[in-house]
């Protein structure tokens, strides 16, 4: 009987591809492990192996595996059945999903190589130009790569050029796998064991009588190691706490008294310091600690309502210990882990290093470490923190998942596939893991709120700020009639300057926010109203003041300033909107004397670019922070009393249904980063609204009205938790082309979803990079099918694939797109 294996290849294809292995790689492969395996023309692929089983795919024959990568499985049976459900539920291939899931040095490089064939004899002449500088170029190098062949030739296609060769039998071309990972090296040392005895240990010491730095060396060596015998001793540790450099011990190492040995360190290693205890909780913490214990008892998810500062950390860090003390692993999901070394120090305060961080900007090797770690079930990783993309890795016995600031649009993969939320993905992991999950957020998403009033989830309200601090008071500011009455400083209301001038009396901390979208500075002309655009967008420039361009946020096209109008050349130019970099300009102007500092994307750049600024800010280095939205995100500073919103309509008129919801989550959020100690905070909403409701119900803390009001407007308008949505973007770069192709696709789904297919229609930005978009949505009734409904679309847009006249669309698929 042969034998077969499926493989998930990291390719979009719809299926499974099927092998052929011999009985005895049937016998010793198991699902999860990698192989290398031929796919397409001449490449070679690392494939997770889905199934070991006897049928013959028919269709087309099995080819043999190249090698097999592993001796245990790297992906686990839970793994597999996760990313089944990822591909289902939003429309992608599990390839997709795996490309996401592991570390990419799992995915080992199929890199070809090319080589002389052994032996050649070439007729020269029969060679072309091209094929002749390769060969000659390989008498003198063994092998090339090629790229190396793309630069000797100095031409995109060498691939003819190679074929032909292969062809005339001068060289061979293969490909050779190697792994990517390789495990961080540092040098130890160790006595030789011939100074081991006493007697050989006296015999050295007195050798050494004239080199006093390297018996300082041995002595150090004895002390470290008298307290602990078999803990391994680094190079570089011995060589600090000896006070000497590491050459006085290499000369040691050179005279045979010590021996040096490389060894594989973890890169993940906390850095020590004391861990305590957690702290006591409050009685209305304690409170809503049993309601969620009792919660579990029936429901798998509860949601936490708690405000801002009321410690729902501290509730999280309970329900961590009593799951760390079973042995079982908790995930605790972030937003972003940029925003994160405050929370990390904390956790790691009462976890030690059983806390692991997975972390965006890790390198691939610390991602592979912190993958392992977690596979390995191994005690340093128990609590594991990160962003939305751990939630793919191996979890052993997971025993609860934390989801903070669940509200967050950040845990929304917008690009590539899987499109997955990890909110969502979390509440099935949870579910497949049999964990319990906690949603925790002062201003919880809609979707959540709407699941926990209708029993989906448990909910529980933590109404209290810790310390019974109280909420920051609210005023609202209405610009147009600063603006009437003149009271306008630039984009500073009177209020707003007497309230920031008090409080730096005051020696307290201002935070300043302003939201980065859509509200970038533009350059217009007063004469025409020209302003410059992007050549390849269709958006306007923006401009930087700091190196004095217009830039594109879209695909960074540049330029320096003009000093005319590039249309009609009027030297009448001026800067319209205001993001976070006229904020801080025009501040500089309103108070000369007081340290400012900056928080947006443009400023924290670089891994510690971030941490720097709220470092600075922590220790009152900066008194008044001008940020975007990355100050939101539960950041716990004590020392500030005053925060500014410079305007708010941007936030509610942009054109999105959630619009509204996201202004009132941002809104009160940055307001929570305000008086968190004794002192009554103050916030300041600078609006031309004033009277909106979204305003009114911000300033009064009220999330209950504005979460029925929201419902009332969603229910109305088809739009989730009562409608589900899929929205379809097509892309290319032929403008007729994408609107012939949407008017078909459209069309055929209008066939099965009548009324509930909106669009096609342009996006607010219809082309970037040179490429056309158009949107179709979808909506989906709560009690049509889902499964069904996917499955139609499917079968339309393979229709639509097999139409030629389309061929250069590509359809991008998001299921719940936010
Ligand atoms: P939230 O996440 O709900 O906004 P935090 O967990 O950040 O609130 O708590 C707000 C502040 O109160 C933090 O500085 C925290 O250290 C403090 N805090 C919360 N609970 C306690 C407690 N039980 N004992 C001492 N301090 C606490
Ligand atoms: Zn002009
Ligand atoms: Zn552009």
């Amino acid at each position: 009987m042969p034998h077969f294996i499926n493989v998930i290849l990291p390719l979009p294809l719809e299926k499974h591809f099927t092998y052929s292995v011999s009985a005895g790689e049937a016998e010793f492969l198991q699902p999860g492990m990698r192989v290398a395996v031929p796919f397409g023309k001449s490449k070679i692929y690392t494939g997770i192996v889905s199934a070991v089983h006897q049928e013959d795919p028919k269709i087309y024959e099995a080819k043999p595996i190249e090698q097999i990568l592993d001796k245990t499985p790297v992906v686990t049976a839970a793994q597999l059945a996760f990313w089944k459900w990822l591909a289902s539920y939003y429309m992608c291939a599990e390839g997709e999903v795996l490309r996401a899931a592991i570390p990419s040095a799992f995915l080992l490089e199929s890199e070809t190589i090319v080589q002389l064939m052994k032996d050649v004899e070439v007729e020269e002449e029969e060679l072309t130009d091209d094929e002749y500088l390769l060969y000659e170029a390989l008498q003198r190098q063994s092998s090339l790569k090629i790229n190396e062949i793309i630069q000797l030739l100095d031409k995109k296609t060498v691939l003819p050029v190679i074929n032909s060769l292969v062809e005339k039998k001068v060289v061979v071309v293969n490909q050779e796998i190697y792994e990517q990972y390789r495990p961080k090296m540092e040098k130890y040392v160790r006595l030789d064991p011939k100074h081991a005895s006493e007697e050989g240990m006296h015999q050295l010491l007195d050798e050494l009588n004239r080199a006093p730095k390297q018996r300082q060396v041995i002595f150090t060596l004895f002390s470290l190691s008298a307290k602990d015998k078999d803990k391994p001793l680094k190079l570089k540790t011995l060589a600090k706490e000896s006070r000497v450099s590491t050459n006085v011990i290499k000369s040691l190492v050179q005279k045979g008294v010590l021996e040096e040995y490389d060894s594989q360190t973890d890169r993940l290693q906390y850095g020590g310091g004391e861990v305590s205890g957690s702290m006591e909780l409050n009685e209305y913490q304690e409170q809503a600690l049993q309601e969620i214990r009792a919660a579990y008892e029936k429901e798998r998810v509860c949601l936490l309502h708690g405000i801002t500062s009321s410690g729902k950390t501290e509730i999280y860090v309970k329900l961590i210990e009593e799951m760390v003390a079973t042995g079982k692993q908790v995930l605790y999901l972030l937003p972003e882990i940029a925003l994160t070394a405050q929370l990390i120090s904390r956790l790691q305060a009462y976890f030690g290093e059983k806390v692991i961080v997975y972390h965006s900007k890790y390198s691939v090797n610390e991602r592979v470490e912190v993958y392992q770690n977690v596979l390995n079930n191994s005690s340093k990783a128990k609590v594991i923190v990160g962003v939305r993309s751990s939630v793919f890795l191996p979890f052993h016995d997971l025993g609860l998942i934390v989801v903070d600031e669940e509200h967050e649009s950040t845990f929304k993969q917008y690009d590539p596939a899987p499109r997955y939320h990890a909110r969502d993905a979390a509440v099935v992991l949870g579910h497949m893991y049999n964990a319990s999950v906690l949603l925790g957020s002062a201003t919880p998403a809609l979707e959540s709120y709407f699941n926990a009033e209708h029993s989906k989830y448990s909910l529980v309200n933590l109404n209290r700020r810790y310390g019974n601090v109280l909420l920051p008071e609210i005023e609202i500011v209405d610009i147009k009639e600063k603006h009437r009455k003149r009271r306008m400083t630039g984009h500073f209301s009177d209020r707003l300057v007497e309230e920031i001038r008090e409080t730096l009396a005051e020696k307290e901390q201002v935070i300043l926010f302003q939201n980065r979208r859509g509200f970038s500075p533009i350059l217009e002309c007063n004469t025409c109203g020209h302003s410059p655009q992007c050549p390849n967008c269709d958006v306007s420039l923006t401009y930087h003041s700091r190196n004095n361009q217009l830039r594109c946020h879209y695909c960074g096209y540049n330029m320096a300033l003009q000093k005319k109008c590039m249309a009609c050349g009027s030297p009448e130019l001026s800067t319209k909107g205001f993001g976070t970099e006229k904020v801080e300009t025009e501040l500089k102007a309103l108070f000369p004397d007081h340290k400012i500092g900056r928080m947006d994307l443009d400023t924290t750049r670089g891994k510690h670019g971030y941490e720097k600024i709220i470092t600075a800010f922590e220790e009152g280095e900066i008194e008044i922070l001008v940020g975007t939205q990355m100050l939101t995100k539960g950041l716990d500073f004590r020392n500030v009393r005053l925060v500014g919103i410079m305007n708010a309509d941007t936030l509610l008129n942009f054109p999105d249904f959630r619009a509204h919801e996201r202004s009132f989550q941002l809104m009160l959020q940055v307001a929570g980063r305000a008086g968190r100690t004794e002192k009554r905070g103050k916030v300041l909403i600078q609006t031309y609204n004033p009277h909106h409701q979204i305003v009114q119900q911000v300033s009064m803390n009220n999330y209950a009205d504005m979460y029925k009001e929201q419902l009332e407007e969603r229910r109305q308008y088809k739009y989730p938790p009562f409608y589900r949505l899929i929205r379809l973007t097509l892309r290319g770069r032929d403008y007729s082309r994408v609107n012939e192709g949407a008017d078909w696709l459209a069309t055929s789904l209008k066939n099965s979803f009548y009324e509930n297919v909106l669009g096609p229609e342009f996006p607010p930005v219809a082309r970037i990079r040179n490429e056309y978009y158009k949107n179709i949505l979808i909506k989906i009734p709560q009690k049509q099918s889902l499964g069904k409904t996917k499955g139609l679309i499917e079968k339309v847009l393979q229709s639509f694939k097999a139409v030629g006249a389309f061929r250069s669309i590509r359809v991008v698929v998001n299921v719940d797109p936010y």
